[in-house]
């Protein structure tokens, strides 16, 4: 039987030539080797799946979970396919034909969806993580039984020793000496129950540069939902967010995002809900406010930062690379203006890190090869401090750090911009 839902995509898939020139971009086809892993297999399965050549059953959808949706492939293809939204469109297939394992549904619809109960559940998370009931999950094999691909979930998560950000609290925000912008913050779930400390730091610099901060109502953008094939449930997610924030945002100069994720997802509102006619200008009006941290800083400009030793490299999230968003000249600027500081710049580093959301613990293998070749380059720089601007990459690389016996800071952009304007008090 053919799968008809994929027709829309047959004249992108007709492009491909079959030229193979995609694997020179693909990571996880340079740690596999497979076909099934690069841009030109998808394309062909797809084509396959259209044609009735092949039926959408378990094992090809369990094929293509491999995909990063990283678009490493399209920058080196000549057609420029854009190999993530294939995929998408076969996963998003698959589930509605088979549906979605049981955690999954109930995390995408009753948890990231509902702001509150997403803070109940980080906060249990936060809590079992400091207990030691994830260790202790993962070494009974409780975690295997939610999904039995789950790997190496507590080596991977950082510490998370703090109490975490308190989404919604605003009285946590350092307010300017004199307000330049109003602007709105919008809270991130990787960035707040991770590295709650990066996002003091977010609220400090924004501050210190005449930003008044308002804390957005939000829940999750939608981007797991999405990354999963669950693209009704992300737009569900992207409406509630919509109407959550839609007032509050008509006042603000900007909503600021430090997660690369959250803020490429969220700039995508208006054209996933382009075909909804009551939501679609509300969409496209929020999109259009969205900045990511070192997006909007280089916009505005900053006050000189004070001087920092050592040296310094960038790893550009996939969603913040030219692939997607591009905004890579921002943070480097930011970086390179901080007196004192040495900036090497990484190989390969558009790279994926492997992370790609939660990619990491259910296909672990491909994801350490991915994440191998990524910190060998970052040992080739020198740099004693790795920078990036996702709370995904901080805690993949952070994870490789540790796991290759590294002395490699690895921080947000905006913490090393913190510093900085601490050193210059
Ligand atoms: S999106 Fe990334 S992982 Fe997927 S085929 Fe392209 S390069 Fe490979
Ligand atoms: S580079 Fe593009 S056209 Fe060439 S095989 Fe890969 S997907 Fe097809």
């Amino acid at each position: 039987m053919a799968t008809n839902e994929l027709l829309p995509l047959y004249d992108t898939i007709a492009q491909c030539n079959r030229c193979g020139f995609c694997q020179a971009g693909c990571p996880v086809f340079r740690t596999t080797g497979s076909e099934h892993s690069l841009g030109r297999g998808r394309q062909a399965v797809a084509r396959a799946l259209i044609l009735g050549h092949m039926e959408l059953t378990p094992e090809v959808a369990h094929a293509l979970e491999d995909c990063l949706l990283c678009r490493g492939c399209t920058a080196h293809c000549f057609p420029a396919i854009k190999t993530d939204e294939t995929v998408l469109a076969i996963r998003h297939a698959y589930l509605k034909r088979h549906g979605q394992p049981k955690w999954q549904s109930f995390l995408f619809r009753e948890i990231l969806a509902h702001s509150k109960r997403l803070e109940t559940a980080g906060r249990m998370a936060l809590w079992a993580k400091r207990h030691g009931l994830t260790k202790l999950a993962e070494k009974s094999g409780m975690l295997r039984l939610v999904d039995p691909r789950f790997q190496k979930v507590d080596q991977v998560l950082p510490a998370m020793g703090g109490k975490g950000f308190l989404r919604g609290n605003q009285a946590q925000v350092p307010q300017p000496k004199e307000v330049k912008h109003k602007i709105g913050y919008f809270a991130s779930c990787g960035m707040s129950f991770q590295f709650p400390e990066a996002v003091a730091a977010t609220l400090r610099v924004l501050a210190r540069n005449g930003c008044a901060t308002t804390i957005m109502d939000n829940t999750c953008c939608g981007r797991p939902a999405h990354a999963y094939g669950d693209l009704d449930t992300a737009r569900d997610i992207a409406r509630k967010n919509i109407d959550r924030m839609g007032a509050e945002a008509e006042g603000l100069e900007a909503i600021v995002s430090d997660c690369g994720s959250c803020s490429t997802h969220l700039k995508d509102y208006g054209a996933m809900l382009k075909d909804d006619p009551a939501y679609r200008d509300k969409a496209a009006a929020l999109s259009q406010k969205i900045r990511s941290f070192s997006e909007y800083l280089a916009a505005i400009g900053i006050e000189a930062p004070g001087a920092l030793q050592g040296t310094v490299t960038y790893h550009d999230p996939c969603h913040l690379s030219n692939r997607f968003a591009k905004i890579t000249a921002q943070p480097r600027k930011l970086l390179k203006g901080i007196p004192g500081l040495t900036y090497k710049e990484l190989p390969e580093s558009d790279w994926c890190c492997g992370a790609a959301g939660s990619y990491t613990f259910l296909h672990h293998e491909e994801a350490s090869g991915v994440l191998e070749r990524k910190m060998k380059n970052v040992e080739k720089t020198g740099a004693a401090t790795l920078v990036t601007e996702c709370p995904s990459c901080m805690m993949h690389l952070g994870y490789g750090a540790r796991k290759n016996g590294l002395a490699l800071k690895v921080l947000h952009v905006s913490q090393v911009l913190d510093e900085a304007y601490e050193a210059g008090k």
